[in-house]
């Protein structure tokens, strides 16, 4: 059993960043600048946008962060967008989600360049991706690509279950696998799915994105499968000064010793997606998706 090692994997791509942003700059180029809009105050969201304005500083990124109060009107934040849109200076930028209630976030998304989509929401991206276009793809799906790609993850031919169907992981994750460079044979189970035991034990590649803290036991998983876990739930924990623990959809200790590959929670798919976004970004400001 091989640990697929999101930390480090995550770490060399951000020193390759860093190297590619040095050598624009060397050569009189802009700096990368990515720009987040964060809505009220909730911790999470808190802590997402303050990971990622770290990240660009960690990569030599330049980078924005525009707050609102929770009562801010949908009005006021197309404006900011627009603003957003038509700045020369911002390569890429975000909406930190989920937004209040009020607003609908649909429109909101719709309303972004998608030539700045560095999240890969806008439903131009998301098509162009579903027929094989050069997209902005969102994060964890491009984290998990990337991971097995430099794994050297045999994925064509395959069989390869992805369980959870979301439109920001599942969804994405089966058309990418599905496609003529990763050549898997996918199957999407979801909450309706008769069976599941028996469909994720056919999987040679099992991808769990179902946000159900240690749903998959051993009895679900083939002989020598490649488990990816992007679940991360926080359970409660008297171990940690947080009081929570993450815990992934995978019971890990009974699961890895059946697998030839399999990511840890936390430490696996958590650091990839972080450094998609980065790597969106630098492809927003080298302009290699849209000129
Ligand atoms: P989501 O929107 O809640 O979607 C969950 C999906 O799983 C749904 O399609 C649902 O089916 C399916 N599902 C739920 N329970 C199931 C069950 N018992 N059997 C079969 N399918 C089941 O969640 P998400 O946003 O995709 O996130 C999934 C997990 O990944 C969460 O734990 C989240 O925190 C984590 N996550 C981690 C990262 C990371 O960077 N590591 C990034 C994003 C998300 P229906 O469609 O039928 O309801």
């Amino acid at each position: 059993m091989q640990l697929i090692d999101g930390n480090q994997t995550a770490k060399d791509i951000k020193a390759e960043i860093k190297q590619q942003v040095e050598g624009i700059i060397a050569r009189g180029g802009k700096q990368p600048h990515l720009a987040a809009i964060l809505v009220g105050h909730d911790g999470g969201s808190e802590s997402y946008v303050a990971y990622k304005i770290k990240d660009c500083e960690a990569v030599g990124f330049k980078s924005s962060l525009i707050r609102f109060e929770d009562d801010v009107t949908e009005t006021e934040l197309l404006a900011k967008i627009e603003e957003l849109n038509n700045d020369d200076d911002v390569d890429g930028f975000i909406v930190q989600l989920p937004l209040p209630r009020h607003i609908p976030e649909n429109n909101i998304l719709e309303a972004i360049n998608y030539k700045k989509d560095v999240d890969g929401f806008h439903p131009v991206n998301v098509g162009r991706m579903v027929i094989g276009l050069p997209a902005f793809v969102s994060a964890t799906p491009y984290g998990i690509v990337e991971l097995i790609k430099r794994y050297g993850i045999e994925t064509s031919g395959k069989n390869c279950v992805v369980v959870g169907r979301s439109q920001i992981v599942g969804r994405p994750m089966s058309v990418l696998m599905s496609q003529k460079e990763m050549n898997a044979t996918v199957t999407v189970a979801h909450s309706r799915t008769k069976n599941l035991k028996e469909v994720c034990a056919n999987a040679d590649i099992l991808i769990c994105a179902l946000g159900s803290p240690e749903f998959i036991k051993a009895n679900m998983v083939k002989e020598g499968a490649v488990v990816i876990d992007v679940g991360t739930t926080r359970v409660p924990s008297q171990e940690t000064k947080s009081g929570f623990r993450l815990k992934g959809d995978v019971l890990f200790d009974e699961v890895a010793p059946k697998c030839s590959y399999i990511t840890p929670v936390p430490g696996g798919v958590g650091p990839m997606t972080r450094v998609s976004l980065l790597q969106n970004t630098l492809l927003a400001a080298t302009k290699e998706i849209y000129s």
